[in-house]
C-alpha cells in the first residue's frame, strides 16, 4: 500500500537529493489525495442526496488538486507546493465565508497554517512565512470582518453536523500527517546525530590508541635502530686498534649479527606498516607446504636441527586465505619457538597442529621451551612488549601477528606454563 502510494505521488524511478526532500514530496501529494477524496466525497454526497448547492468550488479544489499531484510526480515540486497552498488557502476562505461556523470548515486553517512550514521547511521559510501570512489575512476576513463577498449557503442542522463531522475528522487527519513528518524527521535526525556522535567517539578512541602507539612506535624504532647502529661503530673503533688480523673475523661476525638484528627490526616495521595498508587477498594455500617453505629456512641454522619438529597437518589441506599474512603469522610464531627454545633437554621439541571445526581453522604453534612467565601473559601482543631481558628481538613480533591475525579476521591466545612451554592458538575463518 505505501509502495503504491508512493509509485503514484512520486512515480517509480524518482530523482532526488536526500531523503527529507523525497519526503516533503511525498507529504505535498499525500495531502494534495486528501484534497481530491474531500471534493469526491462532498460532490457525491450533494448528487446522491440533490443538494441544492453549488458543485463548482468542490470541482475547482478536485481539479486543482489533481493538477498538484501531477506536478508533483512530474518534478515541479516547487509549483506543486505554491498551487496547493494557494488553492486550499482560497477554497478554504470561500468554505468559511460561505457556509456557518457550524459546518467546522475553518478547522481547514489549522493543517494549512502547518502545511506551509511542512512542506516549505526552515530553508524556504520566506515562503512558509508568506503563506502563514495569507492564511491568517483569510481567516481574519472570512470570520472578524462581514464582507459578504459571497452568498451564504443555508443548510438543515443534521446537513451541518454531518459536514463538520467530515470536516472535523479530515482536518485533523491532515493535521496529524503534517505532525507525523515532523515527528518522523526528528526521530531520524536524532538517530542519525546519536549514530554519528558514537563513529565520532569511535574514531576518537581510535586515534589516541593509534597515537600512542605512535609515540611508542617513534621511541622504541629509534632505540631499536640506533642500538646495532652504536655496536657497530663500536666493533669498528675496536677493529682499527686491533693489531691482530686475524682477529678481524670475530669482529666482522659480530657485527654481520647486529646488521641482522636492524634487518629484522626493519624488515617488521615494514610488515606492520604493509597490513596496515594494504587489502585483504583470497589465495589457495596448502599449510602443509606453507609451513615446510617457512621451516627450510630455519633449518639451515644448526641450532634447529636439535629441535624435532612435527607439522601434524593433513598434505592435502587446502584452504583459502591471505598466504601472505598467513606466512607473517606462522614465520614469527616459528621464529619465536626456535630462538627462545630449551635446547639444554633431552627432547627440544616444536609441533604445529591444525583442526578444522565449522568453518573455523584452528592452527596451533605448541614448543616445550622455556614457557612465558603468568605476569607477562597478558601484555605479550602489546607492542614493543618483551618478556625477558635477554631478548634480543624488538618487541614487535607478537603485537605484528595479533594485528594481522585480526585483519584476517581470525583471532590468537597463549596457554603457556611456565618453565613447561607455550602454545599460540590461532583462529581462522576459512573456506575450504
Ligand atoms: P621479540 O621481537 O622480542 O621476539 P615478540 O613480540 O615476538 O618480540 O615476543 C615478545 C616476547 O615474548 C619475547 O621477548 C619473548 O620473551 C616472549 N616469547 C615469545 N614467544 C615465545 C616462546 N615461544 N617461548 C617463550 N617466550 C616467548
Amino acid at each position: 500500500m505505501k509502495e503504491l502510494l508512493s509509485r503514484i505521488i512520486v512515480g517509480k524511478d524518482p530523482v532526488v537529493e536526500s531523503r527529507i526532500a523525497h519526503t516533503r514530496i511525498l507529504l505535498t501529494g499525500q495531502v494534495a489525495m486528501v484534497g481530491i477524496f474531500i471534493s469526491l466525497f462532498y460532490i457525491i454526497r450533494n448528487l446522491i442526496l440533490q443538494l441544492n448547492v453549488s458543485y463548482h468550488y468542490h470541482a475547482i479544489l478536485l481539479s486543482l488538486m489533481i493538477l498538484v499531484v501531477v506536478l508533483n510526480r512530474k518534478g515541479h515540486h516547487l509549483a506543486a507546493k505554491i498551487l496547493f497552498l494557494t488553492t486550499t488557502n482560497f477554497l478554504i476562505f470561500l468554505f468559511s465565508s460561505t457556509a456557518s461556523y457550524y459546518t467546522g470548515s475553518f478547522i481547514y486553517f489549522i493543517p494549512i497554517f502547518l502545511a506551509a512550514f511542512v512542506l516549505f521547511g526552515y530553508e524556504e521559510r520566506t515562503k512558509a512565512i508568506f503563506f502563514f501570512l495569507l492564511t491568517l489575512f483569510l481567516f481574519i476576513l472570512a470570520h472578524l470582518i462581514d464582507l459578504h463577498l459571497v452568498p451564504q449557503v443555508t443548510l438543515s442542522t443534521r446537513k451541518m453536523f454531518e459536514s463538520f463531522i467530515v470536516n472535523f475528522f479530515t482536518a485533523s487527519f491532515l493535521t496529524m500527517l503534517l505532525i507525523n513528518f515532523l515527528i518522523r524527521e526528528n526521530y531520524y535526525y536524532t538517530k542519525e546525530l546519536i549514530q554519528n556522535e558514537e563513529q565520532l567517539l569511535e574514531k576518537n578512541t581510535q586515534l589516541i590508541k593509534i597515537n600512542q602507539e605512535l609515540d611508542q612506535f617513534v621511541y622504541s624504532t629509534s632505540h631499536d635502530l640506533r642500538s646495532p647502529l652504536s655496536t657497530i661503530l663500536g666493533l669498528l673503533q675496536v677493529m682499527e686498534l686491533e693489531k691482530e688480523k686475524e682477529n678481524a673475523g670475530y669482529y666482522i661476525d659480530l657485527i654481520r649479527n647486529r646488521i641482522h638484528a636492524l634487518d629484522h627490526v626493519i624488515g617488521e616495521i615494514l610488515d606492520y606498516a604493509w597490513n596496515q595498508k594494504t587489502g585483504i587477498q583470497q589465495d589457495s594455500i596448502n599449510l602443509h607446504a606453507l609451513l615446510t617453505e617457512i621451516l627450510t629456512n630455519f633449518l639451515q641454522d644448526e641450532k634447529t636441527q636439535k629441535l624435532s619438529i612435527e607439522i601434524e597437518v593433513p598434505p592435502t589441506l587446502e584452504i583459502i586465505s591471505d598466504r601472505r599474512r598467513l606466512k607473517i603469522i606462522l614465520l614469527n610464531l616459528l621464529s619465536n619457538a626456535i630462538r627462545y627454545h630449551k635446547y639444554d633437554q633431552s627432547k627440544p621439541f616444536i609441533r604445529v597442529s591444525s583442526t578444522i571445526h565449522q568453518n573455523q581453522l584452528e592452527i596451533c604453534v605448541e614448543d616445550n621451551g622455556p614457557g612465558i612467565h603468568p605476569d607477562h601473559q597478558e601484555k605479550i601482543f602489546e607492542m614493543f612488549y618483551r618478556a625477558s631481558d635477554k631478548t634480543t628481538g624488538s618487541g614487535l613480533g607478537l603485537y605484528i601477528v595479533k594485528e594481522t591475525t585480526e585483519k584476517i579476521g581470525g583471532t590468537i591466545h597463549l596457554r603457556s606454563e611456565y618453565g613447561k612451554g607455550s602454545s599460540f592458538i590461532i583462529q581462522l575463518p576459512i573456506v575450504q
